[in-house]
């Protein structure tokens, strides 16, 4: 039986050992920190386990659908409440039928955009670009001119990236736009094509799953059910173990651990951050490693709140807000936690659990200040959005230093590069945010893939 180490016990090195162990090789999970999951996390707040990472993940991509299937999981949907937007000091309801916020109909801006923005908004200009990418702001700047950018992408793009929709890659964030835009089609017909597409209900059917999904307990306690899973199987999850070196031999890889030891394996699994796979590829792939240090990464935030149970009363009805950078607050979204995912209000009606989140790309000094000061900033604001509030009873501050990968112009070629290397090299494969998406769906995809590129070299379909 072949022998493959997964390196990074996140979500995509978690599906990269599902995959593996389905394909009936011996699996060894290496993670260096004390515990699986990676951007997946719950801790407990006020007596309860809540997310303090990723909180949801796209319910029907195929990703999804598939590994909840064979887990045999039961996804739960968030409360059908609208989200907002908090701009120039007002709360406005997001604009519906939007795709990554370019506008199926101008009109339905009215509200967050001034009349004058809302007519250039109207009038969409063909976009223009050199070369085979645009960045997302550039290209709906052209098209429906600064306001949609600045008070309806930046944000959307914020909360998803923590970036700047002016750096960020369409091809590689928003391939769909990227086609129209390459076609020179009309932005706003396909964004009217999505919506109407979309118009199936956000909510779980008897045939679907609900758009966004999450998990009783938090979709952070998925990590520990995959890993329950792998070992039931024979896996081997190791957590404190830091993979420092890889080194190619005539029958494998050399694996060098933080304290000294050394392991063959047969094939290899990189699934860490840019960074740190930069680092492991540094000897063997240089050029690759290379092209990985050139990926930047946001920092981020993500301050938990926990009111007394009253605060339901004073919260808007709605699953939380987001916030235009320009109009210069430290706080770029809030999630009412409780609100939105109805396990946690019922689990805990004597508690109202709300996050913010703080952090933009190329902004670490925002993030240079103690918890205390983070906590009482985020406080600040969000009393600010909703009114007044009591003080809570607990608060959690879990710092995300690079935690999130940037998409700059070009990614999807780097991307092809960093494969091309790394394919040179035998019995190994890479995995995780940085290369084809950073939602949850794209890194279980990229660890999937990876496991049957490294397993098909080292066992090919036609010999089984
Ligand atoms: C705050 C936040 C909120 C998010 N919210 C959402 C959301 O709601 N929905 C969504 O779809 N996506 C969300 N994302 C994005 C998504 O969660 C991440 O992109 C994804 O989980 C990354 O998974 P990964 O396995 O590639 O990397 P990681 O989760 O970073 O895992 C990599 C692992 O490798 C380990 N490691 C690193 N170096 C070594 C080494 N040398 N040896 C051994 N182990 C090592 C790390 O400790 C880590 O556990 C969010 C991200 C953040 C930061």
């Amino acid at each position: 039986m072949v022998e493959v180490a997964v390196i990074g016990g996140g979500i995509a090195g978690l599906s990269t050992a599902w995959e593996l162990l389905r394909a009936g090789a011996r699996v060894t999970v290496l993670e260096s920190t004390d515990r699986v999951g990676g951007k997946l996390r719950t801790e407990s707040i006020a007596g309860s386990m809540v997310d303090i990472g990723a909180e949801s993940m796209l319910g029907r991509r195929p990703e999804t659908r598939a590994l909840v299937a064979e887990l045999g999981l039961d996804v739960v949907a968030p409360a059908m409440l609208g989200a907002a937007v908090w701009s120039r000091g007002e709360m406005q309801p997001m604009p519906r039928g939007t795709l990554m916020g370019v506008p199926s109909d101008a009109a339905g801006l009215r509200g967050l955009l001034s009349d004058d923005e809302v007519e250039r908004a109207a009038q969409e200009q063909p976009v223009e670009f050199d070369g085979d990418d645009i960045s997302v702001g550039d290209a709906v700047e052209q098209a429906f001119g600064p306001a949609v950018v600045d008070r309806l992408v930046e944000p959307l793009l914020g909360g998803v990236y923590a970036g700047d929709a002016r750096y960020l890659s369409l091809r590689a964030c928003v391939p769909q736009l990227y086609d129209v835009v390459r076609e020179g089609r009309s932005l706003q017909e396909a964004a009217a094509a999505a919506s109407r597409f979309q118009a199936t209900p956000a909510a779980a059917t008897d045939d679907e799953p609900p758009v966004f999904a999450g998990l009783r307990g938090g979709i952070g306690t998925l990590p520990q059910i995959m890993v329950d899973r792998l070992e039931a199987g024979g896996a081997r999850v190791r957590t404190g173990v830091t993979v420092t070196g890889l080194e190619p031999d005539e029958r494998g890889w050399m694996l060098r651990q933080g304290d000294g030891e050394a392991q063959r394996f047969d094939g290899v699994v990189v699934a860490t951050p840019g960074p740190a796979t930069a680092r492991l590829l540094e000897a063997s792939a240089p050029t690759a490693a290379q092209l990985l240090r050139s990926i930047e990464y946001a920092s981020m935030a993500v301050i938990t709140y926990a009111f007394p149970g009253s605060v339901r009363e004073q919260l808007p009805e709605q699953s939380g807000f987001l916030v235009p950078p320009l109009d210069g607050r430290r706080i770029k979204a809030s999630t009412f936690s409780s609100l939105k995912w109805p396990w946690l209000g019922q689990q805990r009606p004597d508690l109202v659990y709300a996050r913010v989140s703080m952090g933009r790309f190329r902004d670490a000094e925002a993030l240079q200040r103690p918890d205390a000061v983070l906590a009482a900033d985020g406080l600040r604001e969000l009393r600010e959005a909703v009114g007044e509030l009591p003080a809570p009873v607990a608060v959690n501050v879990k710092r995300w230093g690079g935690g999130l990968p940037q998409y700059a112009t070009g990614h999807v070629d780097l991307v092809a590069r960093i494969r091309d290397e790394v394919a040179c090299l035998p019995r190994i494969s890479v995995a995780g945010a940085a290369y084809d998406g950073v939602g949850i769906p794209a890194c279980i995809g990229s660890g999937r893939a990876a496991a049957r590129a490294v397993h098909e070299q080292l066992i090919p379909s036609d010999s089984r």
